[in-house]
């Protein structure tokens, strides 16, 4: 089809895809952009990126990964996105009682960084707990089995006032914004054609439609209510994040220290110096809230049903602690969540014209839990797709996926760098319903 510069764009989804996308359609010339988010403010609460930090790290199983990321780590150090990127290292280890896959994922993530010429000069190994505490001397915990290596050519973003500050750059380009009652979309609408169907804009929640020459759906874990032809190829998908508060002193003792990932445990950041919070996750498998009725999990719609933290997870987060920062291991958790996101079962993104629609309607889904360290070039893969001469999406890989049988949609174990089984969120909410 193809779109003008003053064609009418609609973008939903004011998260990191969504306004990277409108950032970068803006910068290309495109006049007409409008971004319509569910929350009433940015960043939104239901964007997984809503959060005080994401791990930045360059190195990959996959080189196609591994390039771009080097490629957006560059542009994390421009102006717009450089207040917001913290090099400061990623500690990425194992501890003694890993399981064998933990185990050879992280050698072959230390491999990828060994192999890359511009990373390798910045890794060393970590063969013991001394090595680890030369690398990051606050670490006084015992470390038991722990090994791997530290990336000083990694760190962290604060991703909330990244999304701030692109939002902010978005408006002074002339993106128009519709928060909240405005925002919430309720469906796609389309238009019948002799080939199939065309999207002509999308019906807000309050009845208002808006037309569009383009619609973007950039709507995250949210994506499978508004493209239900995606089915069961993009799984709402959640894990655990949760928060130490700290002392002044201790936030200013632990300045500085990398990113620390034990693969079978968890991980957890630099403290965040105008909150005094420590950000933890655990691994593992994550949790999906699967309807029985078609196979497909959607993200629940009420912020309140994720904000607590399962057992199991508080356990891996206590141990991860015990062995690190032994003095906070039983210091009261805040700010606990599931944090939803989109996930495909090979971890590509989705950017592609939905089939049959005339090229009418684009969908930016399937980040898979690893997108924001891109944040910076994410809206340059739909500028690219728009660009190709014969309207295909350039890279295959993240070319539309037809959806998988219904009921198949627990592949967490199956991704090479996942641990665990996702179970169903159901099943760890022993007093409540699912929310579907
Ligand atoms: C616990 C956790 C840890 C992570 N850690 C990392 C990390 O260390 N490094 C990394 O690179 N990435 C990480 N990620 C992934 C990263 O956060 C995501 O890849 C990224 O936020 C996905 O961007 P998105 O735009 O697809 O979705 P989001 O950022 O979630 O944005 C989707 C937006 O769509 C809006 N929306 C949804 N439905 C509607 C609707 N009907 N109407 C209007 N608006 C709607 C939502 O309000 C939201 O603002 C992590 C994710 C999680 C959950």
């Amino acid at each position: 089809m193809g779109v003008s510069k003053s064609d009418s764009i609609i973008i939903v989804g004011g998260g990191a895809f969504g306004l990277s996308t409108a950032l970068h359609l803006a910068q290309k010339g495109h006049t007409d952009i409008s971004v319509f988010d569910k929350d009433d403010s940015i960043p939104p609460r239901f964007s997984a990126a809503n959060d005080l930090n994401k791990i930045a790290r360059a190195e990959y199983e996959d080189p196609f990964y591994t390039d771009l990321t080097i490629k957006a780590l560059e542009a994390w150090k421009t102006p717009l996105y450089a207040p917001h990127f913290h090099q400061t290292g990623f500690f990425h280890c194992v501890s003694g009682e890993a399981p064998q896959k933990a185990i050879e994922t992280l050698y072959r993530f230390q491999a990828s960084a060994e192999k890359n010429d511009l990373i390798k000069p910045h890794v060393s190994a970590i063969k013991n707990r001394q090595d680890a505490r030369d690398g990051c001397w606050q670490l006084d915990g015992e470390l038991p089995g722990w090994h791997g290596y530290l990336n000083k050519f990694d760190g962290y973003v604060h991703s909330g006032n990244a999304l701030a500050a692109v939002y902010r750059a978005a408006q002074a380009a002339g993106v128009r914004f519709f928060l909240g009652e405005q925002g919430a979309v309720e469906e796609v609408v389309y238009v019948s054609t002799l080939t199939g169907r065309k999207a002509s804009g999308i019906r807000t929640k309050n009845g208002r439609f808006h037309p569009a020459s383009l619609v973007i759906v950039a709507a995250g874990a949210g994506v499978n209510r508004l493209v239900p032809e995606l089915g069961t190829s993009v799984v709402a998908k959640s894990w655990s994040v949760a928060h130490v508060h700290l002392t002044d002193d201790e936030v200013s003792a632990l300045r500085g220290i990398p990113v620390i990932y034990a693969r079978d445990l968890g991980f957890f950041f630099e403290p965040d110096p105008k909150t005094n919070l420590l950000k933890l996750c655990p691994m593992g498998g994550g949790y999906i809230n699967t309807d029985p009725k078609n196979g497909v999990s959607y993200a629940p719609e009420v912020l309140s049903d994720s904000a607590f933290l399962p057992e199991e997870d508080e356990a891996q987060l206590r141990k991860l602690l015990a062995q690190t920062l032994p003095s906070l291991a039983d210091r009261p958790f805040v700010r606990k969540s599931l944090c939803w996101f989109a996930d495909t079962n090979d971890s590509d993104f989705i950017v592609d014209y939905i089939p049959n629609t005339s090229d009418s309607i684009i969908v930016l889904s399937g980040d898979s839990g690893h997108a924001f360290k891109m944040f910076p070039v994410l809206g340059s893969f739909t500028t690219a797709l728009l660009e190709a001469n014969d309207n295909k999406q350039p890279v295959a890989r993240w070319r539309w996926k037809e959806p998988k049988e219904a009921g198949k949609a627990d592949w967490g174990g199956d991704v090479s760098w996942r641990l665990g089984q996702s179970k169903e969120f159901a099943s760890i909410l022993p007093r409540r319903a699912a929310k579907l």
